[in-house]
């Protein structure tokens, strides 16, 4: 192996090729070449090779493999997320099934705080947050009432406004909502789909946790080591630091798995779909603890960054340091974000037209649908996939 960072796992190549595929790639022929090394790629590129037998080349233009999962120890010896936290949470028993194959697993419910008023409370909003804030003490149905008195329901909610306002009221959109998303989006929440804030539940008990699903954990020695297990197969070849241009012409492959993003791939013929970037800050500082949380979120609009992670809250790891994140939205950068709103729905239904209609070639994961996916999602969207390539190979296998 030539990858430093993913140390003993897979056969890896990890070429120096200047912008052409290596030669060796060249003499070869796979029977699909996989564009993308995070989970829709990976997953695809397992059940391909292991379960059909098929010879798969998998590239990616990074120098890791796990996409925006990818986590590495840093300098100091901390692991830490490259692209910001991932905490794996979902309903699917089959996609937690799945993924326990390759991974053992550390039981981790995430918990948020978000810096209102000087102080930290709950995100989110629960008893607690409603209590704190308003310096009072109702119980549940106390909370109810007082959340009822403050909420301005809209006919229609169509904006992710309209959600929050429609369940909390102005103020408290105001205070935990509207600056965060302008930061987050560089839009106003009125400018945003429903379904970006309705992320976010608004709650009258104590439950504190950030996501309600029935599966909550961390892969036990990182999402890494976990992508490492999928990938170490004899019938994977992986190629990083490879970009799907220099590759497409010279490398033999019969059909063709695209996770990359969809405009790009058509170059850009309808116009560039916008994605929402990110700009990390990592840091070590030399104390144990810096936050009560694993993430606590800062709205107010004066703050520049959105949030502040500290990683051993999500992986456990014992360190006499602590290794932090500070995530700072971005309109230029890798994309990570595909952006919920009206005309770019309608901009990605003419690549989805043009994608539907390409022979021979799939298009998977966030950025090949435009889906704001969660992980899990994106794993149970590349098994159903894998099913249906399976079932036209005339096999009777299933995921
Ligand atoms: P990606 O992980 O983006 O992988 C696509 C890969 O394709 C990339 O590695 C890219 O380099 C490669 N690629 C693209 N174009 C080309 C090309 N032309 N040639 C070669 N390679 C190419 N989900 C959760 O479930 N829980 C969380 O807590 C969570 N937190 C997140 C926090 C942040 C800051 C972000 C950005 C996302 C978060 N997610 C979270 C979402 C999660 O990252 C995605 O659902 C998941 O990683 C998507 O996998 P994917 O394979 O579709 O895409
Ligand atoms: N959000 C907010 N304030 C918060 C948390 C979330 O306004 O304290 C909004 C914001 O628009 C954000 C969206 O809800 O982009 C979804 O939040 P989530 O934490 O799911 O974002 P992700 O982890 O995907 O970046």
């Amino acid at each position: 192996s030539v990858n430093d960072e993913t140390g003993s796992g897979p056969a890896v190549a990890s070429p120096n090729h200047g912008g052409r595929a290596p030669a060796y790639l060249g003499r070869a022929r796979f029977d699909w070449l996989i564009v993308g090394a995070g989970f829709a790629g990976a997953v695809l590129a397992e059940r391909l090779a292991r379960d059909l037998g098929k010879r798969v080349l998998l590239i990616d233009r990074r120098p890791h493999i796990g996409g925006n999962a990818y986590d590495h120890l840093n300098d100091d010896g901390l692991l830490i997320h490259r692209y910001g936290p991932h905490i794996f949470h979902t309903n699917s028993a089959p996609v937690a099934d799945y993924l326990s194959r390759f991974t053992d697993w550390r039981p981790y419910e995430h918990r948020v705080l978000a810096q209102v008023d000087g102080l930290l409370v709950p995100i989110p909003i629960n008893r607690n947050t409603v209590n704190r804030l308003y310096g009072l003490n109702l119980d549940e149905a106390g909370v109810e009432a007082f959340l009822k008195s403050k909420a301005e329901p809209v006919e229609t909610v169509r904006s992710s406004e309209d959600v929050v306002v429609g369940a909390v009221g102005r103020e408290l959109y105001e205070k935990f909502f509207r600056g965060y998303t302008r930061k987050q989006w560089g839009l106003d929440p009125s400018e945003l789909d429903k379904s970006v804030t309705a992320r976010v539940p608004t709650r009258t008990n104590d439950d504190d946790r950030y996501f309600a699903d029935r599966f909550q954990m961390m892969p036990l020695h990182g999402y890494t080591r976990m992508f490492e297990n999928m990938l170490d197969h004899p019938n994977i070849t992986i190629a990083l630091n490879t970009d799907y241009r220099t590759v497409a012409r010279e490398v033999r492959h019969d059909r063709l798995i695209f996770t990359g993003p969809v405009d790009e791939y058509f170059d850009f013929r309808f116009g560039k779909l916008p994605y929402r970037s990110l700009r990390f800050r990592h840091e070590t500082v030399k104390q144990e603890w810096f936050q009560p949380v694993g993430v606590v979120n800062y709205p107010a609009e004066d703050v520049a960054h959105t949030r502040i992670t500290e990683y051993k809250h999500l992986t456990g790891q014992s360190h006499a340091r602590t290794a932090l994140t500070y995530e700072y939205p971005s309109a230029e950068g890798d994309p990570y974000y595909p952006v919920p709103k009206p005309e770019n729905a309608a901009l990605y239904r003419q690549y989805q037209a043009l994608a539907d209609s390409t022979p021979n070639v799939h298009f998977v994961g966030r950025l090949a649908t435009y889906r704001y996916y969660n992980m899990d999602q994106v794993v149970g969207q590349a098994l159903s996939l894998y099913s249906r390539l399976a079932e036209a190979e005339g096999g009777t296998r299933a995921a």
